[in-house]
């Protein structure tokens, strides 16, 4: 299968690379932050206001989607793009990973998963196929094969069970997604935090063949130094020419060094999360718009940032709104922290361009949790 989205590596600097993914719908710059549209909105944000933050491409969740309103219906309506008036790349999940955080209301078999919704207690099955037909039906850009992720800690033995029956699975996958022109699917390396897993899992995904390969199992509660850990040497098992992208990941630490241990996408519901509690994230750490402290500050929540909470609003103002429980607190402070999440990337991509990404991470770490921000 020759897919019509394909990856060109422009710069390399260490194990850093960037990057333009090219796709019928727009270009994904890489490194790639990809906000989380949980339900068919990127939460508190206009699809215009999230694209004006920089993002390339969104991610949907195939399980949330698949429950309400359905992905049969999402169809007839003309596919998840118009739906939800992106026009621009959408990749989606398995739904996978949310079923198997489901723990007791699930029954997982060699054939796939069946489940309870969350929502109303009906029944529902999720194997490959389906999984692959939903992200057709849903008209992602770049569908993700259907795995397990193990809870983490669990036994090698345990982890190298969940990790062959997703290979079996990812197999399945790719049988089931067929030949789609334009259209991506990526394959996912499980293996917990054991390098000989790791490589196996790599062997089977690279024998099978992927557009691009997607490192699971990580940012589940093993903490940094644990994710870091796998991510010195598990992207060099996976193929240096086609895109890697680390699931669930993460805070703007996180995201730092990912790339620079060779990552290229990634995505997370934090900046947009955040937002909603009143967490903000800044070059200086984060501050939590809440505390009293803000409460007569005539100053932005950050000087150096373009976004229109930093450009137009003061702490003070954002510190009455939030605590006023006004709907444009979560909507101004949704669109500076993802905005600040986009301007890390775009300072990475240019970093590694001009070959001093060291240098920029540097900057990074120097100008965290400094004056009265609270540290992470
Ligand atoms: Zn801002």
């Amino acid at each position: 299968m020759t897919a019509q989205i394909r990856f060109e590596m422009q710069a390399r600097d260490g194990l850093a690379r960037s990057g333009v993914i090219s796709t019928p719908r727009g270009d994904i710059r890489t490194p790639a932050f990809m906000p989380v549209g949980t339900a068919a909105t990127v939460k508190a944000m206009m699809p215009e206001s999230v694209r004006a933050t920089g993002a390339d491409i969104l991610l949907g969740n195939t399980y949330h989607l698949m429950l309400r309103p359905g992905a049969e219906r999402i169809d007839r309506l003309g596919g998840l793009h118009e739906f939800m008036n992106w026009d621009r790349p959408i990749l989606t999940d398995s739904g996978g990973f949310q079923v198997m955080s489901l723990a007791g209301l699930r029954k997982l078999t060699e054939a796939g998963v069946t489940f309870r919704s969350h929502i109303d207690g009906s029944k529902h099955e999720l194997t490959p196929e389906r999984s692959m037909e939903i992200q057709r039906l849903l008209g992602s850009d770049i569908v993700m094969c259907f795995d397990e992720c193990p809870a983490l800690p669990a036994t090698d033995k345990a982890v190298a069970e969940s990790m062959r029956l997703s290979m079996r699975w990812a197999a399945r996958s790719k049988d089931a997604f067929g030949d789609r022109p334009g259209h991506a699917l990526f394959g996912i390396m499980q293996g917990g935090v054991t390098p000989e897993l790791r490589e196996e899992s790599a062997e089977a995904l690279k024998a099978i063949g992927f557009d691009g390969y997607a490192v699971g199992g990580l940012a589940v509660g093993e903490g940094q130094e644990a994710m870091f850990g796998v991510l010195d040497y598990a992207p060099g098992f996976l193929p240096e020419d086609k895109p890697r992208y680390l699931m669930g990941v993460g805070k703007p630490d996180d995201i730092v060094g990912a790339v620079k241990r060779g990552i290229d996408m990634m995505d997370c519901v934090l900046p947009s999360r955040s937002g909603r509690t009143g967490q903000v994230f800044t070059r200086r750490g984060v501050l939590n718009i809440k505390n009293a402290r803000h409460q007569d500050d005539p100053r932005p929540l950050d000087e150096a940032c373009s976004c229109p909470a930093c450009s137009n609003y003061s702490r003070a103002y954002l510190h009455h709104v939030f605590r006023s429980q006004e709907i444009i607190s979560s909507m101004l402070l949704t669109w500076h922290n993802l905005h600040y999440f986009q301007d890390i990337m775009a300072g990475m991509r240019e970093a590694i361009a001009q070959g001093r990404f060291a240098e920029w991470e540097a900057g990074f770490h120097a100008g965290r949790a400094q004056g009265d921000i609270e540290p992470l």
